[in-house]
């Protein structure tokens, strides 16, 4: 298989599965034990603490290790839910993940109030917009995501940070797509959440991070046994957090070593090979914006619901997943969120590529691409495959 679906889900860096085995194999001993092992695996979580907070320049303290992206941008929202009763507003933006959606629909069923930012045709978040929204002594919390996981739209989450704290209001970020792939310094940009997630950065799935700003105060989501120092219960996944952090150390070193340029510049060679029997194609998001590995784009007049089922026969993983999720043909809200019609919608591919592709599987990958669209709209052209809209 030419995996090119690294927003989804990454490959488990080889080296970063040798670090955690021993975990899982020797050092199986409680972190909170109080003799020798125990104390071993304790000393290792917070090395990994020390790996990951140096990827995002934050101090180990203000990082609490989840269960995931998910668990931490929950985390963060109940938090300022519950330390600002009195400010009962937060603010999201149009396009954010799933996880910071339906957790704002929990923040209004408990009687907030959520206020969503428009984003312009090429994914930006609207600053005038945004600005307009924070009410000073009403916004509790902002909650915009670092770099879009369909598009690779990344936010000017400074001048996002500014706005906040102008009025206020706590600034939360998604950073599960940014940290890894882009520099992420939470000292040069001061945000008082911020979210990761292993997975996304060659670690396992279901270990990830919250980074909680010094500056801000927090309430845990999860009680019990009192770890990572009353901040969230439950005994550590040791063997995932140690991936975590040695997943940290090699996307620090990968971030300034040529890797992340390389991958950049497998994907634009992918759009170009594209481009060139698809001239009429189009590439979503803020072209000067966008993180280095994604690339969502549509053939006018090719179905991508008929692209997935082609690409997997001829080996190729990607997704068509979040622009008409799966087995159901609506557009995506980010799409429909910057104004992108449901025809061009229901003909968006994304791929996002990662430090193993070669430029074999590139060159491969998007041969195929061009035969399966080329077949689609013949068949089109003979009225045998439209999908509706
Ligand atoms: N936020 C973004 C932008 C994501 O892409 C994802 C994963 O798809 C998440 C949050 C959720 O992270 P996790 O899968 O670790 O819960």
């Amino acid at each position: 298989m030419i995996y090119l679906d690294a927003n989804a889900t990454t490959p488990v860096d080889p080296a970063v599965l040798e670090v955690m085995l021993p975990f899982l194999r020797e050092h199986y001993a409680n972190a909170s034990a109080g003799y020798g092992p125990g104390r071993l695996v304790q000393r290792a979580v917070e090395e990994a603490r020390q790996q990951l907070a140096g990827l995002i320049h934050a101090e180990s303290e203000e990082l609490v290790f989840t269960s995931g992206g998910t668990e931490a941008i929950n985390a963060a929202h109940a938090s300022a839910r519950i330390l600002w009763p009195d400010k009962s507003e937060l603010i999201i933006g149009a396009t954010e993940h799933p996880a910071v959606l339906e957790s704002a629909k929990r923040w209004s069923a408990n009687g907030g109030r959520v206020t969503s930012v428009p984003v312009e045709r090429n994914g930006r978040v609207n600053l005038a917009a945004l600005k307009a929204a924070v009410q000073a002594g009403q916004t509790a919390l902002v909650s915009l995501m670092w770099a879009n996981n369909e598009t690779g739209v990344i936010s000017d989450i400074a001048a996002v940070a500014e706005i906040a704290h102008a009025a206020g209001a706590l600034l939360h970020t998604d950073a599960v797509q940014a940290v890894g792939k882009i520099p992420v310094d939470v000292k040069r940009v001061p945000v008082d959440f911020l979210s990761l997630s292993g997975h996304k950065m060659h670690a396992p799935k279901g270990v990830g991070a919250l980074f909680v700003s010094a500056r801000a105060r927090f309430t845990p989501l999860l009680v019990g046994g009192g770890q990572e120092r009353e901040r969230r219960s439950g005994t550590e996944n040791v063997a995932g957090i140690v991936a975590l952090g040695h997943a940290a150390e090699l996307c620090r070193s990968h971030l300034n070593d040529g890797t992340m340029v390389s991958i950049r510049k497998l994907r634009d060679a992918f759009e170009q090979r594209l481009r060139a029997d698809f001239p009429d194609m189009q590439v979503h998001g803020d072209l000067t914006r966008r993180l280095g590995n994604t690339s969502l784009l549509s053939i006018p007049a090719v179905d991508a619901a008929g692209m997935l089922i082609l690409l997997d026969k001829a080996g190729v993983a990607c997704s068509a997943g979040s622009a008409c999720h799966t087995g159901d043909l609506h557009p995506s809200h980010v799409l429909e969120a910057m104004g992108i019609e449901a025809a061009e919608a229901s003909s968006t591919l994304r791929f996002s590529f990662h430090r193993f592709n070669t430029q074999d599987e590139v060159e491969t990958a998007a041969k195929a691409v061009i035969r399966a669209a080329h077949k689609l709209r013949a068949e089109r052209g003979d009225g045998c495959m439209v999908i509706s809209n």
